[in-house]
């Protein structure tokens, strides 16, 4: 079992594929010209599967594939296929717009459950968030994977001034589809353009929702980072993130694997344990990762709390999103 300082069991684990992305949110990936990590400083398909199954030996039953864009990897499919051998639950975070040339490899991998990122349900406010022209795309993926009995899960970073305009349009979306949209709050990273007031805090987001709709609260998983609702007669449901406003550090079960190898034990951790370059040096990797657990903050990787109100976006020392893996 992997535990860290305040008894909390580290079970999930989440692996980055690429720092690579076909989209280039703002607040996500810095800058256009970003160069992204060569192919020979990521962690190979083979390494992927000894650190996972290392990992998965010592108590981990959930991976999630993320990224930068995992789907852009040459290689996605084989490693869903690989790791779906093990014993855990496997699962991705995606932009969607490949997503139809991965359904058959999900079901054959039996993956059901995946989260899609859309923001906007206006297709030129998706070209000025992510700087790309793919909101159809990525709109008739979602409705295709609903086609085969997916249950999709719907991130939408909430921005105050940019998209909280549209939180009740997704909520209406769940009236006639069981989409299950899960509204995020804007979060700090290197260079993404966060400051505090842009922040739309969960409060904030439940009275616009419970202005239009009655709302009952839905009973959360264990490890659950959403707290959930539903309007009663909907098919969807409609969930927060509050990693701001209310973080939910005390029940975090998490771990990160960047791109490149290197292990984080929270999103907002500053420290990295390079695993990568341990094994390809031969050397036993185990202890690495209980050290690094062991080093895990209370709250918020240590760097700042839910009085975000006055944080400043460059007192937080972090890779930028694309590469730490979301
Ligand atoms: N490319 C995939 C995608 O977009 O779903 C996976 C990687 S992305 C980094 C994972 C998740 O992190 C997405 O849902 C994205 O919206 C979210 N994310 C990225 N930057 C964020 C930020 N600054 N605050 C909150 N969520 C963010
Ligand atoms: Fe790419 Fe996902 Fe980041 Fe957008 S949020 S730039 S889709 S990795």
């Amino acid at each position: 079992m992997i535990v860290d300082n305040y008894n909390r069991v580290h079970n999930y684990l989440r692996i980055s594929l690429t720092d690579n992305c076909n989209l280039r949110c703002f607040y996500c990936m810095p800058e256009e010209e970003y160069a992204f990590t060569a192919a020979s400083q990521l962690m190979q398909k083979d390494e992927i599967e000894t650190l996972a199954k290392i990992f998965v030996s010592l108590g981990v039953n959930k991976i999630r594939l993320t990224g930068g864009e995992p789907l852009v990897r040459k290689d996605a499919a084989e490693i869903i296929t690989t790791l779906s051998r093990l014993p855990v639950k496997l699962t991705i975070t995606t932009n969607g717009s490949r997503l139809h040339e991965f359904v058959d490899t999900l079901e054959q991998a039996g993956v059901r459950s995946l989260n899609i990122s859309l923001d906007t349900l206006q297709a030129e406010k998706f070209q000025l968030i992510t700087r790309r022209n793919q909101f159809e795309k990525i709109y008739d993926n979602i409705q295709l994977l609903l086609k085969k009995d997916f249950h999709v899960k719907v991130n939408m970073v909430v921005m105050k001034g940019l998209n909280d305009n549209e939180i009740n349009d997704f909520v209406e979306w769940t009236k006639d589809q069981p989409v299950h949209v899960r509204f995020i709050e804007f979060m700090p990273f290197a260079g993404n353009w966060w400051t505090s007031n842009k922040v739309f805090p969960m409060q904030q987001m439940l009275n616009v929702i419970k202005e239009k709709y009655e709302v009952v609260r839905l009973q959360d998983e264990k490890h659950d980072t959403a707290k959930g609702y539903m309007v009663p007669g909907h098919l969807g449901t409609f969930a927060v993130i509050s990693t701001m406003s209310a973080p939910f550090c005390s029940g975090c079960n998490r771990m990160r694997l960047t791109a490149d190898g290197k292990m984080k034990n929270c999103l907002f951790s500053e420290k990295e344990t390079d695993l990568l370059s341990a094994l390809r040096r031969g050397e036993d990797v185990v202890p690495l990762i209980h050290q690094s657990v062991k080093a895990k903050a209370k709250e918020l990787g240590g760097q700042f709390t839910a009085d975000f109100e006055h944080l400043h976006a460059e007192d937080i020392h972090n890779r930028s999103m694309i590469t730490i893996g979301g």
